[in-house]
């Protein structure tokens, strides 16, 4: 026994993606609380070689990601010889980071906050999905050569919903915010045949200019926005089916939300896009309710692993990479 009262085999693992080391005490002592032991993830066993492929993350900052953590273990599950690096790129950089990724053979990169919309100038081209959004999350380079601008939320968001039994088609979507995931949410949203969805901002211009833009691009979903307050947003909600939350209400105590929980009624699959923490008062309510609901982890995961299968080419362990994430949130 030590000082500390552990026995001489302490363990030092690795605990995140930016692999700080934790002295912890042996799995069976008291003193190590069961969350700590689920944090102590073992390192992806990546190797690298002369042929190692190199995809990462642009975006300032960066030390906060998970991607890497996340990608590296899908990589190493699919036996791949892929590695994921997170670059600090600075916004004066972006022009030259990007141009680089052909020059240092680079299959592509993700592209993070607040980098998004300042790539796509220096693209050779968009998916659809990019261009209607207005915004690029993945890169992918073609031919070694020719850079094309992806955005994965989009898809992974309907991926995530799908996983929750959900379809979008005929869906008619009460949708809380306008901002960036708002946008992916939208445009995927109809996309997917939508019936209907009514936008709502604390920035009501926000709301209007998106549902202008979603109404143009499809006639066939009714999209309209509606003012922040209890007369406009209750009956909304009653009509509803699905009910989305892509603002930060819920990331902190204390938050309030633009509609009252007590609204939440049984037609309604509720889908929030926070995933810190994993059960937001909303998720709370509709629980309470014995509502259909998830939270964003797997929008997280599922928007990775639509990246992963842009870059190589292979299908992606989607449910391993959601699976790495809950590990690092320590989910049930
Ligand atoms: P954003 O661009 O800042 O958009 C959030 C929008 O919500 C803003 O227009 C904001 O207005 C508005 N808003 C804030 N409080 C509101 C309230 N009480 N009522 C109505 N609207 C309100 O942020 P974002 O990138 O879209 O992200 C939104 C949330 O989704 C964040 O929690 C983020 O972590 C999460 N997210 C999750 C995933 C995932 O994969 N699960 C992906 C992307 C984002 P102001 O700017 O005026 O405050």
């Amino acid at each position: 026994m030590d000082r500390l009262g552990w026995e001489s085999r302490v363990q030092v693992v690795p605990y995140s993606a930016r692999q700080f080391y934790l002295v912890l005490p042996p799995p069976t002592h008291p003193l190590r609380p069961a969350a700590f032991a689920r944090k102590a993830l073992q390192p992806p066993p990546v190797t690298l070689s002369g042929t190692t492929r190199v995809v990462g993350l642009f975006g300032y900052p960066v030390e906060h990601s998970f991607s890497p953590l996340m990608h590296n273990r899908a990589f190493a599950e699919a036996g791949l010889d892929y590695v994921y690096v997170a670059f600090p790129v600075p916004p004066e950089r972006v022009a030259a980071a990007v141009a680089a990724l052909p020059a240092l053979g680079l299959a592509g990169v993700n592209v993070t906050i607040p980098h998004k919309e300042a790539v796509i100038p220096h693209l050779a081209g968009l998916s659809r999905t990019a261009e209607l959004i207005g915004a690029v999350n993945t890169i992918e380079v073609v031919d070694g050569a020719r850079l094309i601008g992806h955005n994965t939320d989009a898809p992974g968001f309907a991926a995530a919903l799908r996983r929750g039994g959900v379809d979008l088609a005929g869906q008619r979507l009460l949708l809380l915010g306008a901002g960036g995931a708002a946008r992916a949410v939208a445009f995927q949203a109809a996309l997917d045949g939508c019936a209907e969805i009514v936008l709502c901002d604390v920035a009501p211009a926000r709301a209007t200019a998106l549902a202008t833009e979603v109404a143009g691009h499809f006639a066939a979903c009714r999209t309209r926005a509606i003012p922040l307050v209890a007369d406009a947003l209750r009956p909304a909600l009653g009509a509803a089916t699905l009910l989305i939350n892509a603002t930060p209400v819920g990331m902190h105590a204390g938050d309030v939300y633009p509609i009252d929980l007590a609204w939440l009624h049984d037609e309604l699959f509720v889908f929030d896009l926070v995933y810190n923490p994993l059960e937001t008062p909303l998720l709370a309510a509709a629980r309470d309710r014995g509502l259909g609901a998830s939270n964003g982890l797997a929008m997280l995961a599922l928007q990775g692993a639509e990246s992963f299968a842009i870059w190589t080419g292979r299908p992606a362990p989607g449910e391993s990479m959601l699976a790495t994430l809950e590990g690092h949130f320590g989910a049930p």
